[in-house]
């Protein structure tokens, strides 16, 4: 309990994963504690709540309580333009995300992953290789528990953290030892008023505050990481990788192999051992082994951890092969560049079930690789009006689906033997399920059903 926070209330919005976690950091430091969620909050959070003696509102906001406060911890998923952010605002009340306020109560290392796809893929296999070397290291941030609680209750040497750019917005003084940026293409587009820019100035708030002790891990060939990079040079040391070798490139591939080269020394390593296929895990395999290499964790571990990781659920999952067709679950495809990655690692032809609610998406990306390989598109969504102004004439077969089970029916009756059903929607999932986990998990009880 610090002393000086006696008289400082902190608001939490949204009792969230990372709004529970941070109103119990800040009340064990002494700070008045008030957590406000617009909607229900879940009985285990406000059990949590409760054991703590936290005051807590739910279904409501009650503007007195939080316009008093000295700062606001705001969940990632309220955005700007909320009737309360926006009051905060105008009142120049500080807003602070979770990680954030976490940060300033612990000096662990920490690794932090950013990037518009392959975060939480990078972050798991990134904490498994840590992990499996014996470190004492925390998940944290978009998977895991919430930095805040940890640092609380459960305090460790090295924390692996996800951080969305929604995250990173409300990030000031937060440092990260080692920065990942896997790659920027357009997503949230609705959050940032439509402004690309916006959205990449979000992305690289995770150089802020690194020194050149830090390291700074990025795709090399991702032209807007590119673009940004010829603006300044960052702090930190640079270790940029690519799936080609150049006089930069510290992580790359080549002859099936892929090599790692930091100042603790060079690692080589089979391409064919990695567990986790396609190219885009390529990126994710090069961007962790880095990491793990700059932490000084042996060869033998860092090869036996890309080896035997498991995958993560929902990312290009296997589900089951029904009379010879291979069914796919890449529900978390919530972007149109993750699908075209999916599209580019299955090798045979397909059915693609897409659809859901859009996000400003330009299809024109996938359109070539659905035109070589997809000979059925299945759209699942309320309104699939975008989708077929798109793609109308571009594939011979084209069906609507309006739920879950209508789609992989269609899927089963219109796939042939040694082809493969994949769901990677392009587009979130709220128009029909409750989550990404949920529209993959009604794809998975679909299939089985079959
Ligand atoms: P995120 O947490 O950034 O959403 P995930 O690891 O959950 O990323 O993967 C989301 C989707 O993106 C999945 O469909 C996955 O197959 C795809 N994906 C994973 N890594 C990459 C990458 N490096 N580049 C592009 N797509 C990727």
């Amino acid at each position: 309990m610090d002393a000086t926070n006696i008289q400082k209330k902190i608001v939490i919005l949204g009792a969230g994963e990372s709004g529970t976690g941070a109103a119990i950091l800040a009340k064990l430091k002494g700070f008045i504690v008030l957590v406000s969620d617009k909607s229900e909050i879940k009985p285990a959070y406000k059990a949590l709540l409760n054991t703590y003696n936290i005051t807590w509102e739910e279904g409501t906001h009650t503007e007195e309580s939080i316009l008093d406060a000295t700062e606001i911890i705001k969940s990632p998923g309220i955005p700007d333009k909320a009737p309360i952010i926006k009051k905060i605002i105008a009142k120049e009340i500080p807003i602070l995300s979770e990680i954030e306020f976490a940060g300033r109560y612990t000096q662990a290392k920490m690794v932090c992953i950013t990037g518009s796809n392959g975060k939480t893929t990078t972050t798991m296999l990134t904490y498994h290789i840590l992990k499996e070397a014996g470190l004492d290291v925390g998940l944290a941030g978009n998977v895991g528990h919430s930095l805040a609680l940890q640092v609380a209750i459960d305090p460790h040497d090295y924390y692996v953290i996800e951080l969305s750019s929604f995250q990173l917005d409300n990030m000031y003084k937060f440092k990260a030892d080692i920065a990942i940026l896997l790659n920027v293409t357009p997503d949230h587009l609705d959050r940032y008023n439509y402004e690309m820019q916006n959205y990449i100035d979000a992305k690289f708030r995770i150089l802020q505050n690194q020194t050149e002790q830090d390291a700074f891990i990025y795709w090399n060939d991702d032209p807007i990481i590119k673009k940004e990079l010829s603006k300044y040079t960052p702090a930190a040391s640079c270790f940029p990788f690519s799936l080609h070798k150049d006089e930069e490139t510290k992580g790359y591939v080549e002859d099936g192999e892929l090599v790692f080269k930091t100042p603790q020394g060079e690692f080589v390593m089979e391409q064919d051992l990695l567990a986790l296929l396609g190219t885009h895990n390529v990126y994710n395999s090069l961007a962790s082994g880095i990491s793990a290499k700059l932490l000084d964790i042996h060869n033998d571990q860092i090869r036996a951890s890309l080896s035997d990781f498991l995958g993560v659920e929902h990312r290009l999952e296997k589900v089951a092969r029904v009379r010879g067709v291979d069914y796919i679950n890449d529900s978390k495809a919530t972007n149109v560049n993750a699908c075209w990655y999916a599209l580019q690692s299955v090798r045979t032809d397909l059915t693609l079930i897409l659809g859901g609610t859009d996000k400003g998406n330009d299809y024109i990306e996938i359109e070539a690789l659905v035109k070589e390989k997809v000979k059925c598109l299945i759209f699942l969504g309320v309104d699939n009006t975008k989708l077929h102004a798109f793609f109308d004439g571009a594939v011979a077969c084209i069906k609507d689906a309006n739920s879950m089970e209508e789609a992989v029916d269609i899927a089963y009756r219109n796939t042939t033997k040694g082809q493969t059903v994949l769901l990677s929607p392009c587009c979130a999932s709220f128009d029909l399920f409750t989550s990404y986990e949920d529209r993959g998990n009604q794809f998975k009880t679909a299939v089985r059903n079959l």
